[in-house]
């Protein structure tokens, strides 16, 4: 028989459990027999295969065929030098594919870290306790609780609920949330969607709350089933990855062509070399010099970037937010819990017409009532409140005067909730007390006023006349202007038909001072070019003094209302909103208008959320934004970055290292591009101009390809941040990455470096010896490499830098230094790839040609503007 049709009673028999939950033992012993509740990863692929992937690569396949037929014949013809260059060429492709895979995984290990912060969790009972577990713990037999914006962590049949809806579109292709109910459901083949006593894995809680008991997870679940559920990736390719792409292949055309010259020149006109030899320079120039790493050494540098930023609190979930951030213009946060401290405190009261302070008595039983049954607020068997900062300051603020609230609660019946939503900022409860039944009503003052006849004084209710109606006007007002947020309680006697109005009890004032840090982090943005705009749910005038104190806003002509919004369009409020700083009294479907019409001006915006009805919104946004610690499951699930610490501050972390990764992102193309120039270049010019000159040796090309080339692109790729990078405007996003700037200082730095070592070449040619200058060349070039990636440390003047910042940049700088010297020094590398020794002199033009690119970058710097 279907879960659906059972009743409570028996399910609870069948899986050994209870309204209670599972024992700790109970449940573990169910996750070791059933497995964890997720579906099965794709799998891990293994280091061999991974190795094999490297040479997907039509070039090096080409290169190693051209290396197996230079070997073979070389051994058969007994030329060990030929035998030796194959061999090399062997051994460095295989270096060069293992580095590959280790790369590939440091860039895997930090993103599936990332996975793991992200992982969801789930409130169910144990022994007992309303507990967090991780959702792929969860088992069946568990007692589940779920409320509005959860993620439903397996199938449930639903014990209990109150105004329950899910949206379940993601299994059904329903598109409305499907209201659900507790009762049996006695007919027999009931379709998915209309089991309406269930809930299932997959699906979100869009209202409402609900306890279910689990009966099936993990692959047995209903989506689990249809196997439908994605395996959610983070990596997708960014806009700067598929224009890396573009560019990559542009490039590769362009070297193919030259390869193709240079090999057919190079077998005309010099027909004592082999043609084996002629196909491997070219081969190997193809190899160095198209960028075929590039996409992935970027996607390490995304991936490091991402997993440093995590470890500021700052979770990215799309790797392409990092590139966004880069060029986000205008934050629109939350103000309550983001921008303030989310710490509320009742500083006083307003009932029976006198202004209390939170250190007086409470003198009105109204009012200590309604605060104690108004409430969705939970309390545990330890007397621990769980709910939202607002109620449970509430509630401190009662018991800070002895009383308790449970006890009062427990003297009434409860009917029904009607929970707090941020659009109708008004929370209600039906009670029933001696049989006579009422309604209390908490929520926001302007929302409940006007609704208000009558008022309770001293146990008394009187008609509202102008004047005292003034009076609870201007208290609310004064409260506001400090800052503090208001809540008005009324209430209504539900036997007498006649009563339709409210009658008003008090006010309560609750102040949520401003985080410290969120003061200097408006600040920086401020300076970086970013616009806050700050959006609360709160009335304009208390918006206004903390924007005020946050320095968000100056004037209160910059507060713009929800009631406001709702008279114009998008397109009106675009015209408008760069007045605005502060957005008071909306409701999530105004945040979601506020986004667009701030993309309408082509603002690049982060928006921040954390219910569920935040979603939309968020999901507009460029950077969407979801709260860590309040932010629910569903608007976890469609952001692109989750916030931890809930800190406005964060954000402005996160978009200063998005700045920062991206602006390394450009240094590291303009080293390997303005460096391969070199190699393809010189190539190229020689075999045209002087053939019958080697210029560089297969194997040379190749092992400057993997090792200076590499690693110092690597090192700039986690440079730290520039000190000016939070005073510049932010990046224009349609902006390619090599216009500008970037594209002029890749062309002079290239052909500077090409120039240089071709004089050098030349002359060497003509005053020493062929040999001589091939090994000049060689040495040269890699000296130059690994001293040109300082001058790739920044677009200004290194004078302006401090240039020994970077750790590992400085490491592996004299790591190569080593390296290089100890290919020249060690007879038998040098033999292996072909070098001579130098006399003074010759070592004297080498070290100072390498030297001369920091004084001719430093000049180009001058030169090349924006
Ligand atoms: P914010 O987005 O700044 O958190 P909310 O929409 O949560 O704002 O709150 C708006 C108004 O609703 C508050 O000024 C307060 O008057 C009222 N309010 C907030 N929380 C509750 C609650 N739990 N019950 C009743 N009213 C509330
Ligand atoms: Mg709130």
């Amino acid at each position: 028989m279907a879960y659906y049709n059972t009743n409570i009673k028996s399910i609870f028999k069948e899986f050994a459990t209870s309204q209670k939950g599972l024992s700790n033992t109970a449940a573990e012993e169910k996750l070791a027999k059933f497995g964890k509740n997720s579906f099965e990863k794709t799998k891990k692929i293994g280091f061999f295969v991974k190795f094999l992937q490297q040479f997907k690569n039509i070039m090096i396949i080409i290169l190693l065929l051209s290396a197996i037929i230079s070997t073979t014949t070389a051994a058969v013809s007994h030329n060990t030098e030929s035998l030796f260059e194959g061999l090399l060429i062997f051994a460095i492709v295989i270096i060069n594919a293992i580095v590959g895979v280790f790369q590939e995984q440091k860039a895997e290990n930090a993103l599936s870290a990332l996975e793991k912060k992200i992982e969801p969790f789930s409130k169910v009972f144990r022994n007992g306790n309303l507990i967090n577990v991780k959702t792929s713990e969860v088992v069946v037999g568990d007692v589940v609780e779920l409320k509005a914006g959860d993620a439903i962590p397996a199938d449930i049949r639903i014990i209990s609920c109150n105004q329950f809806k899910c949206d379940e579109s993601s299994l059904t292709g329903e598109s409305q949330p499907v209201e659900k109910f507790s009762n049996e459901i006695t007919k027999q083949n009931v379709p998915l969607a209309e089991q309406f006593n269930m809930c299932f894995s997959g699906t979100t809680v869009v209202h409402g709350s609900a306890t279910g008991v689990v009966v099936a997870t993990g692959k047995d679940t209903e989506i689990g089933k249809i196997a439908k559920i994605l395996t959610k990736t983070i990596k997708e390719k960014t806009p700067l990855e598929k224009n890396i792409d573009k560019l990559g292949k542009a490039i590769t055309f362009a070297v193919l062509g030259i390869a193709v010259i240079v090999f057919i020149v190079q077998s005309i006109t010099q027909k004592q070399t082999s043609f084996l030899d002629h196909l491997l320079t070219a081969v190997a120039l193809a190899v160095a010099a198209i960028p075929e790493s590039l996409p992935a050494v970027i996607t390490i540098i995304m991936a490091l970037g991402v997993e440093k930023l995590a470890n500021q609190n700052a979770i990215v979930k799309k790797l392409s937010a990092v590139e966004t951030l880069g060029c986000c213009n205008v934050i629109c946060s939350d103000k309550t819990g983001t921008l303030t401290q989310n710490k509320m405190t009742v500083n006083g009261i307003y009932t029976n017409l006198k202004f209390q302070s939170k250190l007086e008595p409470i003198q009105n039983e109204k009012f200590i009532e309604i605060a104690s049954t108004c409430i969705s607020a939970k309390f545990n068997e330890k007397g621990e409140i769980f709910g939202d900062a607002t109620e449970i300051s509430i509630i401190q603020f009662l018991q800070n005067n002895n009383i308790n609230c449970k006890n009062i609660s427990n003297k009434f019946k409860i009917l029904q909730i009607n929970e707090f939503n941020s659009k109708t900022k008004i929370m209600s409860t039906v009670v029933e007390k001696d049989g006579k039944k009422s309604l209390f009503v908490k929520g926001a003052f302007d929302y409940i006023f006007p609704k208000c006849s009558q008022i309770e004084i001293n146990g008394l209710v009187e008609n509202f006349d102008k004047n005292l109606k003034n009076k609870i006007v201007k208290q609310n007002e004064n409260f506001c202007e400090n800052g503090e947020r208001v809540l008005a309680f009324a209430y209504k006697r539900l036997e007498t038909p006649s009563d339709d109005d409210l009658i008003f009890v008090g006010l309560v004032s609750i102040s949520d001072p401003p985080k410290a840090d969120a003061v200097k982090a408006v600040e920086t943005s401020k300076r970086a070019g970013l616009k806050t705009i700050m959006i609360t749910g709160d009335h304009p005038t208390t918006a206004f003094a903390i924007a005020k104190k946050l320095k968000i806003a100056k004037n209160k002509n910059e507060v713009l209302t929800g009631a406001e919004l709702d008279k114009i369009s998008v397109k009106q409020l675009s015209k408008i909103i760069e007045n605005y700083s502060v957005f008071a009294r909306v409701t999530p479907e105004h945040k979601l208008m506020i986004v667009k019409a701030l993309k309408r001006n082509g603002k690049i915006v982060a928006m921040t959320g954390d219910g569920v009805n935040d979603a939309p919104s968020i999901r507009a946004a460029n950077i969407g934004t979801a709260m860590g610690q309040t932010g629910t499951d569903v608007t976890k699930e469609v952001s692109d970055i989750i916030i931890s610490d809930d800190n406005f501050s964060t954000i402005v972390v996160a978009i200063k290292q998005g700045r920062t990764i991206y602006q390394n992102i450009t240094k590291t193309i303009l080293f390997l591009m303005s460096t391969n120039i070199v190699e393809v270049l010189g190539i190229f010019v020689t075999s045209l101009v002087m053939p019958g000159n080697v210029f560089l040796t297969a194997s040379q090309i190749l092992f400057i390809n993997l090792v200076t080339d590499s690693l110092p692109a690597f090192a700039l790729g986690i440079e730290p941040p520039e000190p000016d990078i939070m005073t510049k405007k932010p990046r224009d996003p349609n902006k390619s990455i090599l216009s500008g700037k970037t594209g002029s200082s890749i062309i002079y730095q290239g052909f500077i470096q090409s120039l240089l070592v071709l004089v050098m070449f030349v002359l060497s040619v003509k005053f020493f010896s062929e040999k001589q200058a091939s090994t000049m060349v060689f040495m040269t070039i890699c000296l130059m490499q690994i001293i040109h990636a300082i001058n790739c440390k920044t677009e200004k003047s290194l004078f302006k830098i401090n240039p020994f910042n970077n750790k590992f940049f400085n490491f592996s700088f004299i790591f190569l230094l080593l390296m290089i010297l100890g290919v020249y020094f060690i007879p038998f590398f040098a033999n292996l790839f072909s070098l001579v020794s130098l006399s003074g002199i010759e070592m004297l033009i080498v070290a100072i040609c390498s030297i001369s690119i920091i004084p001719l970058v430093e000049i180009g710097k001058i030169f090349i503007k924006q």
